[in-house]
């Protein structure tokens, strides 16, 4: 019935996501959750919205969590949007800040979503390659662009870049939008909030999926100049105008009073990783340096794909990648608790003789 369709969608090349497996007991270590729950302090704030209210529309401003979130990061409200998700808020930057007659500029291992948005706005891009040590090379984006976007941490190699890099970039880029896709950056990569008052083409998309345990939540939000934030207000109230919902925006905003909380699980998940990479690079694995809540690894004497096979047939389920070639024995694996971590070097173990 395919006749139906608008033009465009018979173009379009979806986001495939993570696997999420109807399966109980498997150890779920490929979409990159964070393997703590929530804290307890949005779960009663869920449960206090659960209410009469419901009845009536949430705010469309989401007042409330705009000014929690300017406070927390020193900003003020205007210099702050939050969507459902930041899938959804990179959605709107991609479509109110990036389209333009000079190709948009991103890394060409990195969140598959970015090519995804450019084909369901008719974004012209350029992908610019990793340097040989899987890093991006800012020196590689100083040419005329439409705008560039990366994660920093970059996905899936979990690399950081320092802000000094970052910084380089801006003083140099002031023609077009540089969008730092944050989603990991509180398991150890420095962020480069602190830069948006200095750079008014600066911005910085965060998420409360990965360090705020709440990817079930869908909420995201991006900072930046106060002009930038007005386009992407113009978009979504163009496309709806209530993506925060009661309990989102109750559960985002207790969520950012647990600060001991968020400390503390991700310095646990920092301090697993740790020991994570240690124990892989003791059966040979070579492990990218990671400042996310994932490693990306490989072991020269053995085929990515086949190790991904092994694992699930053991409960275990890894993200594996077969394109590029360049990362295809690389798996990407989401640091889970001590027993999800310790299932997966036996599960490893069982694979890989040292
Ligand atoms: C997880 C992720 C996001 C999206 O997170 P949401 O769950 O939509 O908030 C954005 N960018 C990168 C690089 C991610 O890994």
């Amino acid at each position: 019935m395919s006749q139906y369709w608008s033009k465009i969608v018979h173009e379009l090349t979806p986001y495939v996501p993570g696997e999420q497996p109807k399966l109980q007991n498997l150890v779920k270590l490929n979409t990159n959750e964070n393997p703590y729950g929530p804290s307890p302090k949005v779960i009663a704030a869920l449960q206090a919205e659960a209410a009469d209210s419901l009845r009536l529309y949430p705010d469309p401003d989401s007042s409330r969590l705009k000014a929690a979130l300017a406070e927390y990061h020193g900003l003020q409200a205007n210099q702050v949007f939050v969507g459902n998700g930041s899938d959804e808020v990179l959605a709107h930057v991609f479509q109110a800040l990036l389209k333009h007659d000079l190709p948009l500029l991103f890394p060409d291992i990195s969140y598959s979503f970015y090519p995804v948005y450019c084909g369901l706005y008719g974004i012209h891009f350029e992908t610019v390659a990793l340097n040989a040590q899987f890093e991006v090379a800012i020196g590689d984006y100083l040419r005329p662009n439409g705008g560039i976007i990366f994660p920093n941490p970059n996905a899936p190699t979990g690399i950081p870049l320092p802000l000094s890099e970052i910084e380089r970039l801006l003083a140099h880029n002031t023609q077009s939008v540089v969008v730092v896709d944050e989603a990991y950056v509180d398991f150890g990569t420095e962020s480069a909030v602190a830069l948006i008052h200095r750079y008014p083409n600066l911005l910085v998309t965060h998420t409360y999926s990965k360090s705020r345990s709440l990817a079930g939540l869908r909420v995201g939000y991006a900072l930046g100049n106060a002009a930038l934030i007005e386009a992407l207000i113009r978009v979504k109230d163009s496309f709806n105008s209530y993506p925060i919902d009661r309990f989102a925006e109750a559960g985002a905003i207790a969520a950012l009073q647990d600060e001991a909380y968020f400390q503390q699980t991700r310095q646990q998940v920092i301090t697993s990783r740790t020991s994570l990479v240690s124990a892989l690079e003791a059966l040979g694995f070579e492990v990218l340096p990671s400042g996310a809540n994932f490693i990306f690894t490989r072991h020269p004497a053995y085929v990515g794909e086949q190790l991904a096979a092994g694992l699930r047939e053991r409960a275990v389920i890894v993200r594996h990648f077969k394109k590029p070639a360049r990362i295809s024995d690389f798996l990407r694996i989401t640091i889970g608790n001590e027993s999800q971590n310790q299932a997966l070097m036996q599960a490893i173990r069982a694979l890989v003789q040292a």
